[in-house]
């Protein structure tokens, strides 16, 4: 077993990971997320992402996942040293204490004590240049998705898309998140309908292996639901469940928005019937029209709705909801929690559990971003209602604590964010600047989106009022304009700095691959254009022997290609 009876997260570090190094986690080794649309990946969803070596995974289609710069880093852990994509992790372990005195859990304990003791030892002992088959692996197909979420953006829905083609780009965005609202990100979905993606090609070459050991393979989007990929992997399950060795031990799980109109929701309801271990994740964090704001394309009432219907009609083993903590959010959360724990008193205390993800872009719409009178307002009632929850010591029809320790430990690392952390992460802007892209932004997306920041949060009107933001005297002529306006293409030239954080370093116009300049969109010229990648701890000379070295570095993960524009991970 991962954790001895009764082990808390720091005993495990200390038993575990803390004699491998100071900064080891399994997560580089056996957890990945891929994006098969464009060809990019992540240890996890805190790291920016980084390509995809489309010439490597023509002979080695593990290198989906087993990329030269995740083998850089995976050295780099079991030296001990910190590699500076993982910055989500130092942040919370640098603080002194969390709220209950405790040393602070990050996310790479979490992530590691999923995994057995003996794979642990297994990567922690192997040479880094070996590849290594995943344990648990996130998946997105395409960008399809008829949610358009305010934290979200082009590169991860199609309604997005429609938003920046119909409005334009986001204007007057200053600090960093400027680059993921200015353009449709056309790098996101690089093939055409009849063109083969060679991602996409390398995932189902690797299956018959990866298949035998996988342990998880989770389905994120764009919607899944949405996806023809998705259903037939659903059909997968149906025809291999008692065939195939790792069919029915695998956890199939897929990340859905919950957003799907009830005959869909029925349809998979259904297809779950088949699954051995189906897994469903979902994302909220605020109620009614609060929620309904942050997450665009939200029914507050169906989405309730349909997850009751899966709760009860399903073949569920597990539902979990991941909370994507905004600065919005934070008004109603305690609403929300509670809505997950009447969930849990019908359902058990599995359904569903909650895990706390504190939202690092785009970082004006971070809980840094908000002042400190509203900060200690929802950190008391943050802490009143974990106080409620421990006060009360809940237990479900099978005798397991409604608010497993684990969770409990989220909340309380949240109540600490809220109260200690008194400065944005590194190196991005200042709270000024924040808060007038907090203000800039969410003019536009009212306009856009039919919605009215004052009526939905009352509590934040004062304060969003007093928000500082410098009208512009021009309008921008480095974004893409609206549609019906666009007599010449321009993109943004993103870049992933040493930070982590993702900056617009050039604005050019798109051109054909005869330096034409492009007029419409979407165009072939843009076929080319492939996602950034950290450019932190790369030591390009390291590789500058090997064979094809120059042809690899364009879209491969050694070293930045200037040629290349990206955007990095949510
Ligand atoms: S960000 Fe944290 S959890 Fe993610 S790979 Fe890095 S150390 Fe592991």
């Amino acid at each position: 077993m991962p954790r001895k009876d009764g082990e808390s997260d720091n005993e495990y570090r200390s038993r575990v990971i803390d004699p491998i190094s100071d900064s080891f986690c399994a997560a580089k080794w056996l957890n990945a997320t891929i994006w098969l649309g464009h060809g990019g990946t992540a240890s996890c969803h805190h790291p920016p992402a980084h390509n995809i070596d489309k010439e490597e995974i023509k002979t080695n289609p593990s290198a989906i996942h087993n990329t030269r710069h995740k083998k850089k880093m995976r050295q780099m852990m079991l030296d001990g040293t910190r590699p500076k994509e993982c910055e989500y992790c130092w942040k919370i372990e640098d603080m002194e204490k969390d709220s209950d005195g405790n040393r602070p859990v990050s996310d790479r304990t979490f992530k590691t004590v999923i995994y057995s003791d003996e794979d642990i030892e297994r990567i922690a002992t192997a040479d880094t240049s070996d590849d290594v088959n995943l344990k648990t692996l996130e998946i997105a197909f395409d960008r399809t998705c008829q949610f358009a979420c305010s934290y979200c953006n082009p590169a991860f829905s199609t309604t997005w898309v429609k938003d920046i083609r119909n409005n334009g780009g986001y204007e007057n965005i200053k600090s960093d998140a400027r680059g993921h609202f200015i353009d449709d990100a056309p790098y996101a979905d690089p093939f055409d309908k009849d063109e083969e993606n060679p991602y996409v090609k390398a995932f189902w070459d690797w299956w018959p292996e990866l298949s035998l050991e996988l342990e998880e393979l989770r389905i994120t989007g764009g919607e899944p639901t949405m996806s023809d990929s998705v259903w037939g992997l659903f059909d997968w399950f149906k025809e291999n469940a008692d065939t195939h060795p790792n069919a029915k031990n695998m956890r199939f799980a897929i990340n859905s928005n919950l957003g799907a109109k009830p005959a869909l929701i029925q349809k998979l309801a259904e297809a779950t019937q088949h699954v051995n271990k189906f897994h469903l994740y979902s994302s909220g964090e605020a109620v009614g029209i609060q929620g309904e704001y942050i997450r665009d394309g939200l029914d507050w009432n169906q989405w309730k709705q349909n997850s009751v219907i899966l709760c009860r009609e399903g073949n569920i083993a597990g539902f979990h909801m991941m909370m994507t903590i905004n600065a919005l959010c934070l008004d109603t959360i305690t609403e929300f929690l509670d809505w997950v724990l009447n969930m849990k008193r019908e359902f058990g205390s599995q359904n569903p559990r909650f895990s706390v993800n504190i939202l690092r872009f785009p970082s004006f719409q971070s809980p840094l971003t908000l002042p400190d009178h509203l900060r200690t307002l929802y950190h008391n009632e943050l802490k009143a209602w974990l106080n409620g929850v421990r006060d009360r010591n809940e237990h479900d029809q099978k005798g397991q604590p409604l608010v497993a320790p684990w969770e409990q430990e989220q909340v309380t690392r949240l109540i600490e964010y809220l109260d200690v952390v008194k400065t944005p992460h590194r190196n991005t802007a200042d709270r000024k600047l924040l808060e007038h892209d907090f203000r800039v932004f969410y003019e536009q997306y009212d306009k856009r989106r039919g919605k009215d920041f004052r009526k939905a949060f009352p509590r934040l009107v004062e304060w969003y009022d007093s928000l500082e933001f410098t009208p512009l005297e021009e309008p921008e002529d480095d974004i893409q304009k609206p549609k019906g306006h666009r007599e010449v293409e321009v993109y943004a030239h993103r870049e992933v700095n040493e930070d982590g954080v993702v900056e617009v370093k050039e604005v050019r116009n798109r051109t054909n691959s005869a330096g034409e300049v492009v007029h419409g969109t979407p165009s072939k010229a843009l076929k080319g254009r492939k996602t950034g990648e950290s450019q932190d701890d790369y030591d390009d000379e390291k590789y500058a022997d090997e064979p094809d070295y120059k042809k690899k570095r364009a879209g491969s993960s050694i070293g930045w290609d200037p040629d290349a524009d990206g955007l990095g991970g949510q």
